[in-house]
């Protein structure tokens, strides 16, 4: 009998092809089938599962969702307790920890022992327990206090990464993970609940954490959790000499294993293992408070044993607070280059995230008022790698004060220049309507010198606020007309350096034309809109001839934004602007292969690690420049990966997906 005739047999091959398939997707993050392939998978089991009901499975896919509510979370005692962990906070307390397992192991009779150290991302998350009887899915606990958890097997079964039968499993095997909620998909959560005019969330932890800990299973199957697998506690007849053994395991069975996790040989090498990712957490998809260095060898694990309930051969390495609670002591506001006025926080100094922090952003009027902030609230500041700092939210006593300052309002005055402010409808911002206000000027100039513009060396912010307020320069123009005696009655300039900074204004001329289009400054064109009008027009003459019509058919500019590109463009003050820096010598012609042509024309470049020479702004401008494509993550359409030092998660992917790994030496002689 075909299995189109048996419902069973089609039943059975259908839970094996949307296992496989969703192992693709949430595993190997690499699909083969589109989510309506995959619908259309899911919807014929459905149908026969409801034709059928004998045929229902409790590991079947349909079952991951609409399970029962609980009256209350059972209580419910781990098999083997989870342990916790001591912690280390620097490279010596790291050292410290090595040596005493040296020592301990020495009285052992071991000497020298060989250790390789499997280095973890520890992700901000909730941590749970997962049994699994005969491969079968039969509780899932969160951790609790180590001893005593809580029974919340129906919302972790609404976990599309948390496999339901796991193929040639042992009869008991338990599998500790954390469920977490990714950056991304907390961002959306909120953007969709903002939409739906409901309140959103302060931060993903709580979010996973409270939506795990939930009663009716709905809710959890509505909020997307991730869950990442790291160890195996109880089970019996599994032959594993190691933890990094377990985790390939783990992995070959379809649990998702972080693909940052890495072996170091030595403590020199854990060490800078832990400070990259410190570096890198604010860059991550998900929240890191640390990481958590484990020995691999599960024979040594064993001679090591325990203290108490913290393990000899384990430490986590904490990364420093990146919140902390402050005082904000005045909302002030910024000009910015189009005279828009941001709001930013004055606060009490406080210690966040390793640096002492004064100032941070409140992003927009929105924002602040979002967040309902007032002046003399106790805030919680967050500050995470090297991500500019944010006031997140007053502390939760502060909103109950009744004695609070009114809501903050954007001034009725510019900051700066004291023109009356303006409000126009459809703008999140404030406006200073005067063009010569000297708070715009500083932006407008020091964005024009900035590095992505026109990468003017030695000429930082404070030296733009001088030149301006002495009235040696008005414009970016006048830049060009500077020289060194002029720059000799400043402080803090002698002969050779205000020859260099003459030198590097000049080196400026050469600067490609999508550079001098983004730095002269036209709202609503950054970066790569300017590179796109600049690839599109090849010149400024046919740029300024250009109406809305023809800009809208520039990628990445929409109707309204054609709109007023093109009245910017029309200003005579901008023009002006342009005249006389045509005048200087920049270029306001692209030069270069248009798109299509070029060497590298038609290939897709993903840039990762640390190059030898260039900057990867550098390495990508060069691949543009030569008719390459240049995008952020590896796919199957990727046809080189440019790898340097410390190329994390996205060689493994390329060498996956078999796409070609190229050094820096190797792109250069493509180029
Ligand atoms: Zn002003």
């Amino acid at each position: 009998m075909s299995s189109a005739s048996d419902p069973a047999a089609r039943a059975a091959e259908l839970r094996e092809l949307l296992a496989y398939h969703s192992r693709r997707y949430y595993v190997d993050d690499d699909p083969e089938i589109g989510d309506d392939q995959y619908d259309a998978l899911y919807n014929e089991l459905r149908d026969i599962e409801a034709a059928h009901p004998e045929l229902v499975r409790p590991d079947s896919p349909t079952q991951r969702v609409g399970g029962e509510a609980v009256d209350r979370l059972e209580k419910i005692r781990h098999l083997q307790p989870m342990l916790s962990l001591a912690n280390v906070r620097s490279a010596e307390e790291l050292r410290a920890w090595v040596a005493r397992m040296r020592a301990h192991l020495a009285r052992e009779g071991i000497d020298d022992p060989a250790f390789s150290f499997v280095c973890e991302p520890k992700i901000d998350g909730l941590a749970i327990s997962l049994l699994y009887r005969d491969g079968v899915l039969e509780r899932g606990a969160t951790r609790g206090d180590g001893e005593i958890g809580e029974d919340v097997t129906h919302n972790l079964r609404t976990i599309a990464q948390i496999p339901h039968r796991v193929e040639n499993a042992p009869a008991l095997l338990e599998v500790r993970g954390e469920v977490y909620m990714s950056l991304p998909d907390f961002t959306a959560l909120n953007e969709r609940l903002a939409a739906a005019g409901q309140s959103t969330f302060m931060n993903p932890r709580n979010t996973a954490a409270g939506t795990v800990r939930q009663l009716a299973p709905t809710l959890a199957a509505r909020r997307p959790l991730s869950m990442l697998a790291y160890a195996i506690g109880v089970t019996d007849g599994l032959e594993l000499r190691s933890q990094w053994e377990a985790l390939a395991w783990l992995r070959d069975r379809g649990f998702p294993v972080n693909s940052e996790i890495v072996v170091r040989d030595d403590e020199e090498a854990v060490v800078e293992q832990c400070l990259e990712w410190e570096r890198r957490r604010g860059n991550l998809d998900f929240e890191i408070d640390g990481v958590v260095i484990k020995i691999s060898d599960f024979e040594l694990q064993r001679r090591l044993g325990a203290v108490g309930r913290d393990p000899r051969w384990a430490v986590a390495w904490k990364f420093p607070p990146t919140t902390a609670k402050t005082r904000l002591l005045a909302v002030r506001w910024n000009v910015g280059k189009f005279g828009d006025l941001h709001p930013y926080a004055e606060l009490e100094p406080v210690h966040v995230g390793g640096v002492t922090v004064k100032l941070a952003t409140l992003h927009n009027e929105e924002d602040l008022a979002r967040k309902d902030l007032r002046e003399g609230d106790e805030v919680i500041v967050l500050r995470a790698g090297d991500v500019i700092p944010q006031v997140v939210s007053p502390a939760p006593h502060a909103v109950e004060n009744p004695s609070r300052s009114p809501a903050p309002a954007p001034p009725e005055r510019c900051p700066v220049c004291g023109t009356p402010t303006v409000k126009s409808a459809g703008s999140v911002f404030t406006n200073c309507p005067n063009a010569d206000c000297a708070g715009r000027q500083w932006q407008l100039l020091r964005h024009f010198v900035s590095r992505a513009a026109m990468d003017i060396d030695g000429l930082g912010e404070t030296l733009v606020g001088t030149l301006l307020s002495r009235g040696l320069v008005g414009n970016a123009a006048d830049l060009y007309d500077l020289r060194a005696e002029q720059l000799l009655e400043l402080d803090g300039f002698a002969e050779i350096s205000a020859r260099n900074l003459i030198n590097a204004i000049d080196a400026s001329r050469s600067r490609p034309f999508h550079r001098v289009l983004f730095a002269i400054g036209i709202e609503e064109v950054g970066y790569v809109t300017a590179r796109s009008l600049a690839n599109q027009f090849r010149s400024i003459d046919r740029l300024l001839e250009a109406g809305p019509e023809q800009l809208v058919q520039t990628q990445g500019v929409g109707p309204k934004m054609a709109e007023s590109i093109a009245a910017q463009l029309a200003a005579p003050a901008l023009r002006g602007l342009i005249e006389r820096l045509r005048a200087k010598g920049l270029r306001f012609e692209e030069e270069g292969p248009a798109p299509g042509e070029g060497p590298l024309a038609g290939r897709t470049f993903v840039l990762t690690g640390t190059l030898p020479t260039l900057t990867r702004e550098q390495a990508s401008e060069r691949i543009v420049a030569a008719g390459g494509r240049v995008t952020s993550s590896v796919s199957k359409n990727t046809d080189y990966l440019v790898a340097g030092e410390s190329p994390g998660s996205k060689l493994e992917k390329a060498e996956r997906l078999g796409v070609s790994v190229i050094d820096e030496a190797a792109l250069l002689a493509l180029l």
